[in-house]
């Protein structure tokens, strides 16, 4: 761990574990920012799509990651850091189902990955963050002061997705978001460039029989026992 005064906590795990609930709570808790940088492959997804742009096309997707302007600024609450991509702010939009199917293509071009890992260090790297997505842990944030996987069983993963597309107004059979985060956990678990993993050395936590705001609580306490021994 380093001698820094503001931390880089460092979070991945699959697709619909509550990372993003649970990276809110623990950046709320210590005065951190958080960012979902799923959010950035989503909204570069969505400008594809809207640009007729192929999501096979490497090319054509690495010259649009490079093209774009990006910028990152704090909701009203403080805590997040949105993502506005050509000055737009495309929160609803990204959460659409053609581009979550399309996002872990998009993902796996080297070129469009080497962008955002710029991008996430970037935001990161003065520490004071929350930070979560599939290779944080591995390949932004390798040296992060706190590293964290979240699991859960997938069955348990898709009811929380169905209760948040419930809870937004959306309806969808909890079948088929197993079937499509499945997937999406296949393609990002098996892709070539930056496939999720467990980092060695991650504190792992199974969320399947915890809520978020225990799972929340488990990393705090972790975070707090650490730097009581640092002390
Ligand atoms: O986290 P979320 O499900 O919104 O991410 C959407 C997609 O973005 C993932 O399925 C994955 O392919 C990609 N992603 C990634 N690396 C990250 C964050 C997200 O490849 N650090």
């Amino acid at each position: 761990m380093t001698d820094r005064k503001e931390w880089i906590i460092a979070m991945d795990g699959p697709a619909g574990v509550g990372k993003s609930t649970v990276g809110h709570l623990v950046a709320k808790k210590l005065g951190y920012h958080f960012i979902n940088t799923g959010e950035m492959y989503r909204a570069l997804t969505w400008k594809a799509l809207r640009e007729g742009i192929d999501v096979k096309d490497a090319e054509a997707l690495t010259a649009l990651a490079e093209r774009v302007r990006w910028e990152f600024k704090p909701t009203e609450e403080g805590t997040t850091l949105k993502t506005f991509i050509d000055g737009e702010g495309v929160t609803l939009q990204i959460r659409d189902e053609q581009v979550s199917k399309h996002s872990s293509t998009v993902a796996g071009v080297p070129g469009v990955r080497r962008r955002l890992r710029g991008l996430q260090r970037e935001l990161g790297e003065a520490g004071g963050i929350v930070m979560e997505g599939r290779d944080i842990t591995t390949n932004v944030f390798p040296d992060a002061d706190f590293k964290i996987y979240l699991d859960a069983a997938p069955e348990e993963r898709a009811r929380r997705r169905y209760r948040q597309l419930r809870a937004s107004g959306k309806e969808g059979a909890i079948e088929d978001i197993l079937k499509a985060m499945t997937a999406r956990d296949r393609q990002d678990s098996e892709r070539k460039i930056n496939p999720l993993r467990q980092a060695a050395d991650a504190f792992v936590i199974d969320s399947t029989d915890l809520s978020l705001r225990e799972v929340a609580d488990k990393i705090l306490d972790h975070i707090r026992a650490r730097r009581g021994r640092r002390k």
